[in-house]
């Protein structure tokens, strides 16, 4: 894998889309980040719909399946690349990171302003981008698996000190990267409504003869993830060396682990997260490309002095050196009062992906170790993203905790006020909550994740 910048991220590209070169704009010429969108044809009952694979630029989407009908890739691309791009959705080039950058050269040369053209051409940019807004976006692979890991060890060590207030973190945590498989079959595109999950709960405190209860969930929460596409697969039997980690990783999106943390409580013990995890998950609708994330990778999260080393399975100079990403992760609130009153959602927490303990090249490697056979499409999600700030905390249950008195019974949750005077400690029916994800860094065009939006229904 190349981690170095060149020509295609050069700040001074612009488009044609106009939108595209507000530096604002979370899809500059530089990122074009891939995406799927329904096309719908026919009337009445000849009426279908299918996917068709795009990527953002601006405020626009470009319809990527249209630059291979119209010929024009053709002329254009390689032709193990137009090969590539026959195959449904993104899995033709997912095997290939030289295919995934050649497909941004490609698409840089139609997209770039100046580029010049005859009327054909003209015709072809007017019909091969479509407006963001009026568009229906489906899920850019469909995902197969997905796993979810605990990879910040500022969220192990505030959700641990919950329950160990000595001791929050259990001692195989800087060692291996904690994970659980979850359920691909309730991912769910940003934009699509959570309902509150029903579920078992624990006997109340005060009354533990009272035995547990079934009914709506009370703590909903949610978690500010990072989520991996899986590029090329393994083999069953065959795991994945960390050297060559970063060629099975196709790109990032933004992830919603919705959690219902009372459902949480009472089932986890002795076998990890079930129900309380797999009623929803939300993503981002785009997979920003590692290459489009090659200026804002960094050295992966220095160790504190007296840590363990990574065992050597999990060790490798150019992981340590470029095997993390400078996201800036925004979690916002947006209550119906809110929305009746017309104002803008709420920011609940700002923090960066950068303090992550693991590191995806380490989870892929850790996940495929034993032999398990990661497939194209499967997505791995980072685990709640929290920094050591308070105000960086990516749930409501670290950011409501308020601590624990000196006996050692935690005090009570701390509501976040909001500018209705509404408070929240959990997520009420009809709150929406949106993550934001952006890489910048002087000298460079930002490159931007999108919105990841859920709005919760009773
Ligand atoms: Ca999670």
């Amino acid at each position: 894998m190349h981690f170095k910048p060149d020509d295609t991220h050069n700040p001074d590209l612009q488009s044609w889309v106009e939108s595209a070169n507000d530096p604002a704009s979370d899809f500059p010429i530089q990122n074009l980040p891939l995406c799927a969108f329904e096309v719908t044809h026919g009337e009445g009952e000849h009426r279908h719909s299918h996917a068709h694979p795009g990527v953002a630029i601006g405020d626009q989407i470009l319809d990527v399946g249209m630059l291979v009908e119209s010929g024009w890739m053709d002329r254009e691309a390689p032709e193990d690349l137009i090969d590539a791009l026959q195959q449904p959705y993104w899995f033709g080039i997912a095997r290939s990171p030289r295919l995934v950058h050649d497909l941004r050269v490609v698409l840089q040369r139609f997209l770039a302003a100046g580029a010049g053209g005859g009327q054909q051409i003209r015709r072809l940019r007017d019909k091969a981008v479509r407006p963001l807004a009026e568009t229906k976006l489906v899920p850019p692979l469909p995902i197969f698996n997905y796993t979810d890991f605990y990879a910040s060890v500022h969220h192990a060590t505030t959700v641990g000190s919950m329950f160990r207030p000595d001791n929050p973190l259990l001692p195989n945590y800087k060692h291996v990267p904690i994970g659980y498989h979850g359920r691909a079959s309730s991912i769910v595109i940003s934009g699509t409504p959570i309902t509150r999950p029903k579920g078992q709960q624990s006997p109340p405190d005060s009354d533990p003869s009272a035995g547990p209860s079934f009914g709506p969930c009370k703590l909903l929460d949610y978690e500010l993830e990072v989520g991996a596409y899986i590029a090329r697969g393994n083999e069953l039997g065959e795991p994945v060396p960390i050297a060559l980690a970063h060629d099975h990783l196709l790109g990032l999106c933004l992830v919603n682990d919705w959690s219902a943390r009372d459902i949480q409580k009472w089932e986890y013990q002795p076998l990890g997260p079930f129900l309380a995890k797999n009623f929803a998950t939300s993503i981002s609708p785009f997979i920003v490309t590692m290459d489009a994330l090659r200026p804002f990778r960094r050295a992966a999260m220095e160790r504190p002095a007296g840590d363990p080393k990574p065992l050597p399975y999990l060790s490798d100079p150019d992981d340590q050196s470029h095997g993390g990403f400078d996201i800036t992760l925004e979690a916002f609130l947006l209550t119906e009062q809110m929305e009746a009153k017309g104002l803008p959602p709420h920011r609940l927490s700002k923090g960066s992906f950068k303090d992550m303990y693991w590191t995806f090249a380490q989870m892929l490697t850790h996940h495929a170790s034993n032999g398990c056979n990661l497939q194209p499409g499967d997505l791995i999600a980072s685990g709640t993203v929290s920094g050591h700030t308070p105000d960086s905390r990516g749930c409501l249950l670290e950011l409501t905790w308020d601590g624990t008195n000196p006996d050692g019974k935690p005090k009570p949750r701390k509501p976040i006020q909001l500018p209705t005077g509404e408070t929240r400690t959990f997520l009420a029916d009809g709150d929406t909550v949106i993550f934001k994800g952006a890489c910048e860094r002087e000298g460079w065009r930002k490159v931007g994740f999108g919105e990841c939006r859920g709005k919760v229904r009773g």
